[in-house]
């Protein structure tokens, strides 16, 4: 069975990196900031299979880690680096297509002897020694699976459930456009190994808290919509967390909410982080490409699914973003 379409040079970059790995003993595992489900459950995955080799495995965060994933297995093990955790062999970076992505840990990469850069980001820009990046796959955790296999580590449930959970995030439950029936097979195979899917996704995705749910209901007044209904945005202030007891993790999932709206081909949020700090999503439907705008204002991510930050108060970012998603959009 075909497992990843990978190319031969990802192919050989991953065969590589699995060189080094079975050299080496200290290896480094880092999120990156903002971490989402197919960061953290990669991260993991990685880290409980390579300890089941016996390697001295670090895992490290490199921002909060949102409550929503602490049921993951392993997730507790997720800790600050400090020196005395020892020399690094090996740092291995998922899911993060740029080293600023790292945050604080990003000093880390001149301490490693090697850095395994492993990742599905198109904007990825290839800082590590060796660069695992597979554009086609629609979730770290698909590379990550792939390298577990190669290595001739059984899969088991622990690991299962931290691959399914990356899998299942970054694909919105395996419907976006980037799945295919490799993502199915690797489920599938999950699946049959036993991982509790119906668990997990209870976890996942039927777990809002009221403070979740009450920043919701706010954040719906600030709806905006431009170009004949085709462009929406959404905002989400300090003032409101604060409001509505939240924390602005709470506001992952909103996005995906306003997509859904009929006419929109792109959804935007804005979150105000600091007040001229605004991160800002971006979500589309069939044909604008967002990775593209989020470059322009020097993020990245997906064709479909974007983001980046803009330095300036919160309704003049709307108006800087807007203004480049209508060039797009028209
Ligand atoms: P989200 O909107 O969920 O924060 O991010 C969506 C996608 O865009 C993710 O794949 C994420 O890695 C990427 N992304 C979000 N913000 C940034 C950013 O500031 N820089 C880069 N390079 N990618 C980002
Ligand atoms: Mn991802």
């Amino acid at each position: 069975m075909e497992i990843t379409m990978m190319n031969k040079s990802t192919n050989h970059q991953m065969d590589e990196a699995i060189k080094l790995i079975l050299q080496y003993n200290n290896i480094f595992i880092a999120s990156h900031i903002n971490p989402d489900g197919d960061n953290i459950g990669s991260m993991l995955a990685i880290s409980l299979a390579l300890r089941k080799i016996n390697k001295n495995v670090s895992v490290l965060k490199s921002d909060v880690l949102p409550e929503d994933f602490m049921f993951l297995p392993g997730s507790h093990d997720i800790q600050e680096y400090k020196e005395e955790l020892g020399p690094i062999d090996i740092f291995i970076v998922v899911d993060c297509s740029d080293e600023d992505r790292l945050g604080n840990n990003k000093a880390l990469l001149s301490n490693a002897k090697k850095v395994i850069n492993i990742d599905h980001h198109i904007s990825n820009t290839m800082f590590g020694d060796l660069n695992i990046v597979d554009p086609k796959s629609a979730a770290t955790g698909e590379l990550i699976y792939k390298l577990i296999k190669k290595m001739g580590i059984s899969l088991d449930i622990d690991i299962g459930s931290n691959l399914y959970t990356a899998i299942s995030t970054d694909t919105g439950k395996f419907s976006y456009e980037s799945v295919t029936s490799r993502t199915h097979r690797i489920i599938a195979e999950l699946i049959d190994i036993g991982v509790d899917f119906n668990t997990i996704n209870l976890n996942l995705y039927e777990n809002m808290s009221i403070e979740k749910t009450k920043l919701f209901i706010q954040s719906l007044s600030t709806l905006k919509f431009y170009e004949g209904n085709s462009i929406v945005t959404l905002k989400i202030t300090k003032e409101m967390l604060k409001h509505a007891g939240a924390k602005m993790e709470d506001a992952e999932g909103i996005i995906s909410f306003i997509r859904k709206i009929e006419s929109v081909e792109v959804a935007c949020v804005l979150k105000e982080i600091e007040m001229n700090n605004i991160k800002i999503s971006l979500r589309s439907k069939r044909d604008v490409d967002v990775a593209l705008i989020a470059q322009s204002f020097d993020g990245g991510g997906h064709i479909r699914a974007a983001g980046c930050s803009i330095n300036s108060n919160i309704e003049e970012a709307e108006k800087e973003i807007v203004g480049k998603i209508r060039e797009v959009v028209r």
